[in-house]
């Protein structure tokens, strides 16, 4: 594998409940890059997602066969807590602790990780989180202001800073605005071209035009296969298959 790929996704396969959700996946994402995988609602975007942070362990109607290496590592050869450490994640729905501070929601990883060795340390961090999430600004006057009492768009970013606090290799983002308003999605969007220097980042959208504007490298999956995958200027102008140049059309 090269040392400038961050991710290996090496024959995958899932099948929930005896149904093939995901057929022989092969990807390799670089390192410092934004990766966006697109396709239509229930091509198993999500659940590709689920497989490299091996959320899947605990479902028995679940059966992932293939490998996936992050940053050289078999994932299946790390504990999940380890794993937890280098591979973040945002959900589509802002998820904090509602009803913990702003300053709890990002410091939680750190004091149970044991990631950082004073209180110094810990303010020091999670202010370095916040400030990437571009929430820094927003916040800083009442860190102990509860998380529920944010906006959509700032509990998201809430959730960016909870995952990059822990400073992972990887940060795997499922659909994140898909339920913020445009400007919040704007906001967002350029938070996660920032990142790109300091993590590596898959995103998951069923947005064509979202993949189009952010990312480096593209992956389409249709139906639980992936029908191609490239850099994102050739997908977008020089489609192969059929299938994708509809797509990025808006077509299918
Ligand atoms: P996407 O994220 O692209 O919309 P998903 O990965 O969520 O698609 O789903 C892919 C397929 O797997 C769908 O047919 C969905 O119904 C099925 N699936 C996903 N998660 C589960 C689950 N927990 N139980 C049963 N079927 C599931
Ligand atoms: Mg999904």
């Amino acid at each position: 594998m090269s040392s400038e790929t961050m991710v290996k996704i090496e024959n995958l396969s899932v099948t929930i409940n005896g149904k093939t959700v995901l057929r022989n996946i092969n990807l390799e994402v670089p390192k410092n890059t934004i990766f966006a995988i697109m396709g239509p609602s229930g091509s198993g975007k999500s659940t590709l997602l689920r497989a490299i942070n091996k959320l899947w362990d605990l479902y028995p109607q679940v059966k992932v066969t293939g490998k996936i290496y992050v940053n050289g590592t078999d994932v299946n050869k790390m504990p999940p807590h380890e794993l937890r450490k280098i591979v973040g994640m945002v959900f589509q729905r802002p998820n904090p602790f509602p009803h913990m501070s702003i300053f709890d929601n990002v410091a939680i990883g750190l004091r149970l990780h044991k990631l950082v060795k004073s209180k110094e340390e810990l303010r020091e961090r999670v202010e370095w989180a916040l400030k990437k999430a571009y929430l820094w600004d927003e916040v800083k006057d009442d860190l102990k202001k509860k998380a529920h009492a944010l906006s959509g768009g700032q509990q998201q970013r809430l959730c960016i800073a909870r995952a990059i606090a822990l400073k992972p290799k990887v940060l795997l983002m499922d659909e994140p605005t898909s339920a913020l308003d445009v400007v919040s999605t704007k906001k967002i969007e350029e938070n996660i071209v920032e990142l790109k220097k300091d993590f590596t980042i898959i995103i998951v959208t069923h947005n064509p035009q979202q993949a189009a504007r952010i990312s480096d490298y593209v992956a389409f999956i249709y139906n639980g296969e992936l029908v191609e995958v490239g850099p994102t200027s050739e997908i977008f102008t020089r489609p192969k298959n059929p299938l994708t140049e509809k797509y990025v059309l808006g077509k299918v």
